[in-house]
């Protein structure tokens, strides 16, 4: 097993991320669809060098201030997100006080649990998610069922999530931020802000740029958020991708 987070070479930090992802799917946490959806990813990545582009780090920076000046921030983690960066979603939640809710498209109360585990082995003091008293209107099956952190949220931040679900969350009236590879999915187009970068890069980001923006005051955070166009920037990353 090697371990290669701390060497700088693209090519062998996402092959720490392909290991971090077929551990996780051995002890449970992630979804075989999950595996599926991370090569997706890795072949955007690709063709975007496997760094941050500068629209990403904008977008990233305008995620962080909208989850400080929510009122009830939370991060929508599933089986991916934790296999890749269990801490990083500690500090991220530490840094903007946003809850930490579980929420699977293809749910097991087991998979849910053992998730759960794994975040609070890593420093996550709470999870939500385990129990499910709400549904998300306009959704069927079990992937609508959330829990009072989500149901109540101003502003939700999901990592690979479904266009469709993500257009369901969106039509409660809430800030959607995501992070997904492909500046074309549904989900991309959806969001209000869309970070068009690799989870295990966005999530430590974010957490910089909160750190840096702990004490700005509410108003200023606001006009940021609004500040940021969300459209103008996915246009100039698909034209990046597509230029390549
Ligand atoms: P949509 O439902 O939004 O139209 P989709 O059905 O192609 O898109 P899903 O499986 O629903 O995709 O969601 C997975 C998304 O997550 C894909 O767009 C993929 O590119 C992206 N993705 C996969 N791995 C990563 C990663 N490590 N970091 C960021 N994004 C990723
Ligand atoms: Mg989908």
């Amino acid at each position: 097993m090697h371990m290669f987070i701390s060497d700088s070479h693209p090519r062998k930090r996402s092959l720490d991320l392909r290991h971090r992802l077929t551990n996780g799917f051995r002890k449970g946490l992630v979804a075989d669809a999950g595996l599926i959806a991370h090569g997706r990813g890795e072949c955007f990545d690709y063709l975007l060098g496997e760094k941050t582009c500068v629209q990403a780090a904008r977008a990233e920076k305008a995620a962080a201030a909208a989850l400080l000046s929510a009122e009830n921030p939370v991060i929508s983690v599933n089986g991916n997100a934790a296999a890749m960066v269990p801490r990083g979603l500690a500090l991220l939640s530490k840094a903007t006080w946003a809850k930490i809710e579980v929420n699977l498209f293809y749910r097991t109360p087991a998979r849910e649990r053992r998730i759960a585990a794994y975040l609070k082995k890593n420093g996550v003091k709470k999870v939500y998610g385990l129990s499910k008293k709400h549904r998300i209107p306009g959704l069927g099956s079990e992937r609508a069922n959330v829990d009072d952190p989500l149901w109540k949220a101003d502003v939700v931040l999901l990592f690979l999530e479904d266009g469709d679900r993500t257009e369901a969350v969106k039509k409660m009236g809430k800030k959607v931020v995501v992070v997904d590879l492909n500046p074309l999915s549904r989900t991309a187009r959806k969001a209000d802000i869309t970070i068009v970068d690799n989870i295990a890069r966005a999530v430590p980001a974010m957490v910089r740029q909160a750190r840096k923006l702990k004490g700005v005051g509410s108003k200023r955070l606001t006009r940021m958020v609004k500040a940021f166009d969300n459209k103008r920037n996915l246009k100039e990353m698909e034209r990046l991708i597509r230029r390549g």
